[in-house]
C-alpha cells in the first residue's frame, strides 16, 4: 500500500472497491524500521508474561505465552472472556491500562524486541507497525469528527501527510473498505454499525501497517453484517497481503477467517496450531469442551454442552494445570506440575499431560475427542459451521459421543 507516493504503473483509473484496491494493492511501500532483520519472522512473541497491579493482589492476566505470526498469515485467538486474549494483543504494542505491566518475555517485529522500546520510540510502531481494530465501533470513534477526518488523522499524526492529501487518501480508504467516498462526510452516529466498523478497519490500514489486530470486531453486529466484515478482512488479506491476528470468543469467526489458532485458557495457551487440525481433532480437553459447547446450526437439535465450573482466580492461579478444576481428565498430577508445551508431529502445540503419553509420542492415555466432520468455512448464513454430524465430548472414562 502506498500513501504520498504511488509506485509507478499503479492502475489509477479503476472504480469503486476494486478500483481503490487495485490502487493500494501490492506488498509493504515503506521500508522496514532501521533495526529491522529482513530475515526475522514478521511477529514472534515469546513467554510474554503480562502482570496487573491491583491494592491487594496481582493479577497474572498472561503467563508464559508464546507464538508467531508469519508474513501474510491469519491467527485467531480464541478463549473465554477473562482468559487473556486482548491482553495478550494489547501487550504486543503496550496499550495497557495503567496498572498493567509486561514483566517478562519478548516481542519482535521484523527482530526489533517491543517490550524494551521506549513510549517515544514505541510510537513508531503503533499504527504504523500494528494497528488494532477495538470492537464496539461506536464507543471508538470521536462521536463529534467527521468520519473522514478520523480516517485522516493517523496519516496527519504518524506520517506527516498533508491534511488534503491525507483526506483525499482517507476518501480512497474508505472506498476500498465500501463506503461511498460522500459518506466521509458523515458522523459516526450517521452511519450503521457496519458502516462504522469498516471506518474503523479504514484507520487501521491507514499507514500501512504490518500487522492488524481485530479485537472482536464483528461482536455487537447481526450475522448478516458479521458476515460482509469478514468478507471485508478476508478480501483485504489477500488484496493488501497484510497479516491477521483476530481475537474472538466465536470459533466458526476463527473457521472462517484463520490459518491458525491458538486456544488461550486462564491467560496461559492450552493448544496452538492449524485450524483444520485443531477443530477436527482437539487435543486439548479445553479446546474439546469449547468445541462440544458450540452449536451446529446443520445437526438435529441437541442440548448444548457445558463448561462446568469457573476459570480460576488470575489473583491467585493454581501452580499446576489452570484448567484442572474443570477438566474431566485431571488426574493428580495434573495438580501438582504444571504441564508443559508439547509440539506433535503435525504442528499442533499443546499443554497438558495427555500428551504425549505413549512412547511412540503421538498416542494419548485417552482417546482424542473426534470431530471428523468439522467443516471449515462452510458458509451458513454468511458464517462459518465448525462442525458437522456427530462429535464427541471428554467424559471421565475418555469419550462420550453426544447428539449432533
Ligand atoms: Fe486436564 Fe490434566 Fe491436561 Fe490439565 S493437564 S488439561 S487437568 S488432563
Amino acid at each position: 500500500m502506498t500513501i504520498a507516493n504511488p509506485p509507478p504503473g499503479d492502475p489509477r483509473t479503476g472504480a469503486g472497491a476494486a478500483g481503490a484496491a487495485a490502487r493500494v494493492a501490492g506488498r509493504r511501500q515503506w521500508p522496514l524500521p532501521r533495526d529491522a532483520d529482513p530475515k526475522a519472522p514478521l511477529l514472534e512473541v515469546e513467554h510474554l508474561t503480562t502482570h496487573f497491579r491491583l491494592a491487594s493482589a496481582t493479577v497474572h492476566a498472561v503467563d508464559d505465552v508464546s507464538f508467531r505470526l508469519n508474513d501474510g498469515e491469519a491467527l485467531g485467538i480464541a478463549g473465554e472472556s477473562g482468559c487473556g486474549k486482548t491482553t495478550t494483543a494489547l501487550s504486543l504494542v503496550r496499550l495497557l491500562p495503567s496498572n498493567g505491566r509486561i514483566v517478562g518475555g519478548s516481542v519482535k517485529l521484523f527482530g526489533i524486541d517491543l517490550v524494551h522500546k521506549s513510549e517515544n520510540a514505541l510510537r513508531r510502531y503503533r499504527g504504523r507497525e500494528i494497528a488494532i481494530v477495538f470492537q464496539g465501533a461506536m464507543n471508538a470513534l470521536n462521536p463529534v469528527r467527521r468520519v473522514r477526518d478520523q480516517v485522516a488523522e493517523p496519516l496527519e499524526e504518524r506520517l506527516d501527510v498533508p491534511r488534503r492529501e491525507a483526506r483525499r487518501r482517507a476518501d480512497e480508504l474508505l472506498e476500498l473498505v465500501g463506503i461511498p467516498r460522500a459518506r466521509g462526510a458523515a458522523y459516526p452516529h450517521e452511519l450503521s454499525g457496519g458502516m462504522r466498523q469498516r471506518s474503523m478497519i479504514a484507520m487501521a490500514l491507514a499507514c500501512d501497517p504490518a500487522v492488524i489486530i481485530g479485537d472482536e470486531p464483528t461482536t455487537a453486529l447481526d450475522v448478516m453484517v458479521q458476515a460482509q466484515i469478514l468478507e471485508l478482512f478476508e478480501r483485504l488479506r489477500h488484496t493488501l497481503g497484510l497479516s491477521l491476528i483476530l481475537i474472538t470468543h466465536d470459533l466458526s469467526v476463527i473457521a472462517e477467517t484463520c490459518d491458525r489458532v491458538l486456544v488461550m485458557y486462564a491467560g496461559k495457551v492450552a493448544e496452538e496450531g492449524p485450524v483444520d487440525t485443531i477443530f477436527r481433532t482437539p487435543r486439548h480437553p479445553y479446546t474439546a469442551k469449547l468445541l462440544a459447547a458450540f452449536p451446529n446450526i446443520r445437526a438435529d437439535r441437541r442440548t448444548l454442552e457445558v463448561i462446568p465450573g469457573q476459570p480460576p482466580d488470575l489473583r491467585n492461579p493454581p501452580p499446576a494445570c489452570r484448567f484442572e478444576s474443570r477438566c474431566p481428565m485431571a488426574r493428580d498430577l495434573c495438580r501438582e506440575v504444571a504441564p508443559p508445551e508439547t509440539t506433535m508431529p503435525d504442528g499442533v502445540r499443546v499443554a497438558c499431560h495427555l500428551w504425549p503419553a505413549s512412547s511412540d509420542g503421538i498416542t494419548p492415555a485417552w482417546t482424542a475427542p473426534s470431530r471428523p466432520e468439522v467443516v471449515i468455512g462452510a458458509d451458513v448464513g454468511g458464517v462459518a459451521a465448525t462442525s458437522e454430524g456427530a462429535g464427541a465430548s471428554v467424559g471421565a472414562g475418555g469419550t462420550e459421543p453426544v447428539a449432533g
